[in-house]
């Protein structure tokens, strides 16, 4: 059997290539951009068997992968947390029209906020969507889980959420491959012509149908091989352990037996008679979770007048935050160890714009352009560019989501703060931006909107652009011509970009600015790899 030693994310393309997937589609995000970055790479997708691509957004990425599965083939989306907000709508219909061939949504969280603007819990997505969700506890639990979530679509006929957390994501361990690679399944249209259609008299007919599937949903998740008891004879505890939680547990154990019972989930929704078991044989209940008090909300119920049940609702856990073996070990009142201390070589500094950053000379014109204005007026974005709220530039007053700058300088026009400017990087505005600047056309609104086109997505590791021509899709959707002004955001080039914004500014209508020049973390890669293929044709010659 062959072994790879992998990443979380990794283990999961493997484990959706060697179930037999036809497409994987994805937007980059933290700590899920692995994944497809993975998929990519492996020999299926270099010799094209397989679709692997970005997408513009999470929602055109889930709709690829519907599609896919409504083809009668194994498809797959994967994107972080807060891109699940933003495939919602196809996510929640997807179950009401079900699937065709597996359809696995995989969805990575990122409690502590690593790299995100919030710790959502993507449970509480597949709970709203009434399907599956499996919960790896390690790499090879999501190699086999990802494996096992297209059989589980397949027999259920229903997406599957695959929910991962950051640690898990980006720690690697040693991963054993299934013996039997699965081909791809045939072409199959799906036996009933209205399943995917959903207007209302047929959505209701498969809304009922996934109401009655309930049932099996919960059977399968009963009897399934990610939902075990772990026994222990001390039983004035009994924990309930998900996902990697049951890992953070076993290392605070020496030889890795807890001596309480513990009941481990992977798999959802949780396993009834298992945790009736526990309830009744313990005194009190532990609930080790990575993320939201999911299981623990479920457990206690409305009036909570059972047992004790400990967690993050009674502050045995910290309320928010990730979970680690220390505060486990805290909530068992074991020693806690808190790691080898950081060497005091090592420097803590906030992030900062890399030096050269074309970023840095755009902020500097907006700023030295935004003296004649009052404060408060720039709304912003997710991206690199969201550290242009800092010092010293502090040229940005918002960062909400993907694509909120255009519409909230819209808002903010609208309230009387003219002009109001929006601030947006070129993968953004793909993403979800192109829709704002249409609302902005059509009223005709004060904003200056800057597309800061640094040519890559860089922030989450330079994946490449979804268009080179982003003037042309502003002209597109009824930006003037004569406001639309591409700048190269160059330090040689500040007075002249100081007016051109300032010129913008004054004007009573739609602008949009494209300062353009190429990431330079992106650019110095580029050179590079030029280098060394240079540099491996002239030892070949
Ligand atoms: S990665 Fe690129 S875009 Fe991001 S801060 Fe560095 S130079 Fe700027």
């Amino acid at each position: 059997m062959e072994q790879l030693v992998l990443l979380g994310d990794e283990a999961i393309a493997q484990g959706a290539i060697d179930a037999g997937v036809t497409g994987i589609y994805a937007y980059p995000g933290t700590p899920s951009t692995e994944i497809k970055e993975y998929a990519e790479r492996s020999r299926e997708a270099r010799e094209g068997k397989i679709n692997v691509c970005w997408c513009a957004n999470e929602k055109t990425a889930m709709e690829t992968a519907l599609g896919v599965s409504y083809a009668g083939k194994r498809g797959m989306v994967s994107m972080k947390h807060v891109g699940l907000n933003v495939a919602a709508d196809p996510f929640i219909n997807s179950a009401i029209t079900g699937a065709n061939g597996g359809l696995l949504v995989v969805s990575a969280d990122d409690p502590s906020m690593h790299s995100s603007q919030n710790e959502q819990d993507s449970r509480y997505y597949g709970k709203l969507a009434m399907i599956p969700i499996l919960e790896p506890g390690n790499q090879q639990e999501a190699y086999d889980m990802a494996h096992e979530c297209f059989a589980l679509s397949e027999r259920l006929h229903v997406p599957v959420l695959l929910r991962i957390t950051t640690r898990l994501a980006h720690s690697r361990a040693v991963v054993r491959r299934r013996k039997e690679i699965l081909e791809q399944n045939p072409l199959t249209l799906p036996e009933n012509p209205m399943q995917f259609i959903l207007l209302p008299l047929s959505a209701r007919k498969r809304y009922r149908e996934l109401l009655d599937k309930q049932e099996r949903i919960a059977r399968e998740a009963e009897g399934s091989p990610f939902n075990n008891w772990i026994d222990g004879s001390d039983r004035s505890l009994g924990i309930v352990a998900a996902g990697i939680a049951y890992n953070y547990l076993i290392e605070n154990y020496q030889d890795g037996k807890c001596p309480h019972p513990v009941v481990k989930i992977g798999h959802y929704p949780m396993p009834v008679r298992l945790m009736e078991d526990l309830y009744q044989s313990c005194d009190t209940i532990l609930v080790l979770e990575d993320g939201y008090p999911f299981i623990e909300e479920l457990l206690r119920g409305y009036l909570n007048r059972g047992k004790r049940i400990m967690g993050r609702l009674d502050g045995t856990i910290p309320r928010d935050g990730e979970l680690n073996p220390a505060k486990v070990a805290k909530a068992l009142g074991l020693p806690v160890h808190d790691g080898i201390p950081v060497p005091g070589l090592i420097v803590s500094r906030p992030p900062s714009l890399c030096k050269g950053c074309p970023h840095i000379s755009s902020y500097n014109a907006l700023n030295e352009a935004m003296t004649s204005y009052s404060k408060g007026r720039v709304l912003s974005d997710i991206g690199c560019y969201s550290l242009g709220a800092l010092s010293p530039y502090r040229a940005i007053d918002s960062v909400v989501e993907m694509g909120s700058s255009i519409t909230m300088a819209k808002g903010v026009a609208d309230a009387g703060l003219i002009p109001s400017v929006a601030v947006i990087g070129d993968s953004t505005f793909i993403h979800s931006g192109i829709t704002g600047l249409i609302d902005l056309v059509n009223s005709s609104s004060p904003v200056t909107v800057v597309i800061l086109d640094n040519q890559t997505t860089a922030m989450t590791g330079g994946q490449p652009s979804m268009t080179s021509r982003i003037e042309n899709i502003v002209e597109g959707v009824g930006v003037e011509k004569e406001h639309i002004r591409v700048v190269n955001p160059l330090p040689k080039n500040h007075e002249e970009n100081v007016k051109i914004f300032r010129e913008e500014l004054a004007y009573h209508g739609v602008s949009v600015i494209i300062p353009r020049r190429e990431c330079i973390q992106t650019a110095t890669r580029k050179l590079k790899q030029a280098r060394n293929k240079t540099k491996a044709g002239e030892e070949t010659s």
